[in-house]
């Protein structure tokens, strides 16, 4: 079933000044609940722009964000109610903590939703839990954690919203690559649990091709494919003319098709590929 939608929505920057910019032009799609979509595109593509109109942080100029077929902006004096519903990770989230102590960051969405003591409790704990923060760590004051334990904590508060549609724009943006397969992984795991819809936007392509059901390639406001990583990444040279590239693996997968090797079309992990090579290796006698 679908939960978010999006028609004909556009946003405009600076309508009817010098500096007018279309950053999102005609976007028409809807989300199935519980899907993972991946949001690619080259930085100015649009991708923050449409991200922030999915949770109501910015009204589109024109065209609707339907969630559970609703228009999200049907009563505006309600819309904080729907970033309780669709919570927002932005890049560097780690600016937006302001508490005295960790646990009182990720206590504030659940407090403002009118939950009780020992609810509030339980939900921040397993927030945290779910980003790896220890409870000692809970009692620490953001400011004196490291950058991924920010990352984690502000990531937590969200999460802490339980909502029902996650969005994560750039999430694992200045981790290292340890730190960024390990939120990463962190995201996934807390994914499978919840089974909630998640948009994750994302300059990985190995990342994103490992965790995500459909992808939305954007470019210059438009969005240029909505497909499974699959099918986006077969498309290498429509990709690299809007500044994107294909996984590493993709890439050498795809050389050595080109070569005369019987390798199949749209290998997207590293697993896959060794699989594949294990048996090519075998079926030519080599191994
Ligand atoms: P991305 O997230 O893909 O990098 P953005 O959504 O941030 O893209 O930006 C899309 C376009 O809108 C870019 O051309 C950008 O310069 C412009 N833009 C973004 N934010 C603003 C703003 N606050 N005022 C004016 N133009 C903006």
């Amino acid at each position: 079933m679908s939960i978010i939608e999006a028609k004909n929505l556009c946003f405009t920057y600076g309508i009817n000044t010098p500096f007018e910019k279309k950053a999102v032009k005609d976007i028409n799609l809807s989300v199935n609940e519980g899907e993972v979509i991946g949001l690619i595109g080259h930085t100015g593509s649009g991708k923050s722009t449409f991200a922030q109109m999915l949770n109501g942080l910015i009204r589109p100029t024109s065209g609707q964000v339907l969630l559970d077929g609703r228009d999200i902006w049907e009563n505006p004096k309600e819309i904080r109610k729907i970033r309780f519903r669709v919570g927002m990770v932005f890049q560097y989230p780690e600016y937006q903590l302001f508490d005295e102590t960790v646990y009182k960051d990720i206590s504030f969405g659940p407090r403002n939703k009118g939950m009780n003591g020992d609810e509030i409790d339980k939900t921040v704990r397993k927030a945290a839990k779910f980003v790896g923060l220890s409870d000692k760590l809970l009692q620490k004051s953001p400011f004196d954690l490291s950058g991924g334990e920010k990352r984690r904590a502000a990531i937590a508060g969200v999460i802490a919203m339980d909502p029902d549609v996650l969005v994560l724009d750039e999430p694992t943006a200045g981790l290292d690559p340890k730190g960024r397969d390990l939120l990463l992984a962190q995201i996934m795991q807390y994914h499978n649990e919840r089974k909630n819809t998640i948009f994750i936007v994302s300059h990985s392509m190995e990342d994103i091709s490992r965790i995500a059901d459909r992808i939305m390639v954007m470019n210059k406001g438009n969005l240029e494919m909505f497909d499974t990583p699959r099918k986006v990444f077969s498309e290498v040279e429509k990709l690299e003319s809007m500044g994107l590239r294909v996984p590493q693996v993709t890439k050498i997968m795809m050389l050595l098709r080109e070569k005369g090797y019987d390798i199949p079309d749209g290998i997207l992990t590293v697993e896959q590929a060794l699989y594949e090579v294990v048996n090519l290796l075998k079926r030519e006698g080599k191994l």
